[in-house]
């Protein structure tokens, strides 16, 4: 194993005019180099700023984010802009994430300014082409302006411009999310070549399993700022232990003529992540609900190999010893 990523029990709180909201909180797991961690939950579950803070993009509240070996929350500014080249984000909107402004050519090559990796004007220019042509933008579009390219066209500038310093680490937040289908599957494709040719690793966070599926060694499930569930993705899919995920995928068509999956639909209030008391937070959705899950946050634990689950009753529920 070659850990690249490892967070331990990290927090991001935000203060609010009722308390503080909780959007992450105690979430630990690591990534491999050169694998998929995929990040998955509902809207609101905390996933987005997840991947902010774990590039420290946003300020964490407590633990740790240790980036190969090195604790990104203690390091000095200068360490800080020194490992910015290392990790880089690819966001979910292309078109709000690009500087109108600017020309596709000075976005993709902006970051090679930032951090001076240039010395001439000739080394930029051609730093650039190469790059496009590795995302798949004809030289044309060079002088294009974001609002003159298409969704697809747009999400290659984004993915570009995070691969220009070659990175180690890009968290990709919901990057086919605003695209149609035919072109999330080109993005999709060109992200896995990306990983095979440059070794990178990915934190891919979505709402929609079904996307992360085959991109991804490990799948994360998240619930309200909690981590439900983890294990790999073929385990993930085969044997979903937490009633959390088993609704999520009961929600996903199965592709086989005459295949049908009983749908579980969730009922029940969301809990509130403001000012979280000390119980398991899917408690009131969730049909085996105790008076332990009402009185107490279910701790993640290792139940398979490498399946881990935070569920008082993850046994009785899944028939296992
Ligand atoms: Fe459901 Fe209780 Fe498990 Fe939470 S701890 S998922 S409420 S059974």
């Amino acid at each position: 194993m070659d850990t690249l990523l490892e967070i331990k029990d990290l927090k991001k709180y935000f203060p609010t005019p009722k308390g503080l909201l909780h959007a992450v909180d105690g979430i630990s797991f690591q990534v491999e180099r050169g694998e998929t961690l995929g990040i998955v939950g509902e809207s609101g579950c905390g996933k987005s700023t997840l991947g902010r803070v774990c590039l420290h993009l946003l300020d964490s509240t407590g633990g740790q984010i240790i980036f190969e070996g090195k604790d990104v929350t203690q390091v000095s500014k200068h360490e800080l802009h020194e490992l910015r080249r290392d990790m880089q984000m690819i966001f979910q909107d292309p078109y709000s994430s690009l500087n109108p402004r600017m020309n596709v050519s000075s976005i993709i090559g902006e970051p090679l300014l930032i951090h001076k990796m240039c010395s001439s004007k000739e080394e930029f220019a051609k730093r650039v082409k190469e790059t496009m042509d590795v995302v798949g933008l004809a030289p044309r579009t060079a002088y294009l302006y974001p609002h003159e390219l298409d969704g697809g066209r747009r999400q290659r500038i984004g993915i570009a411009r995070a691969i220009i310093m070659d990175p180690k680490l890009i968290v990709c937040d919901e990057p086919v999310s605003a695209l149609d289908v035919s072109i999330q599957a080109q993005i999709l494709n060109l992200l896995q070549e990306l990983q095979r040719e440059r070794k990178l690793t990915y934190m891919f966070v979505t709402h929609n399993l079904s996307v992360v599926k085959h991109i991804s060694n490990n799948i994360a499930v998240l619930y309200l700022g909690t981590m439900a569930e983890k294990a790999s993705s073929q385990d993930l899919f085969a044997n979903p232990l937490h009633p959390y995920t088993k609704a999520l995928l009961s929600a996903i068509p199965i592709a086989k003529a005459g295949a049908k999956r009983e749908r579980i639909i969730l009922k029940g209030e969301i809990t509130s992540p403001i000012n979280v008391e000390d119980r398991c937070r899917f408690a009131p959705r969730c049909l085996y609900a105790t008076e332990l899950c009402a009185s107490q946050n279910p701790v993640l634990e290792e139940v398979m190999p490498n399946h881990f689950v935070a569920c008082h009753h993850v046994r009785e529920i899944n028939n296992l010893k």
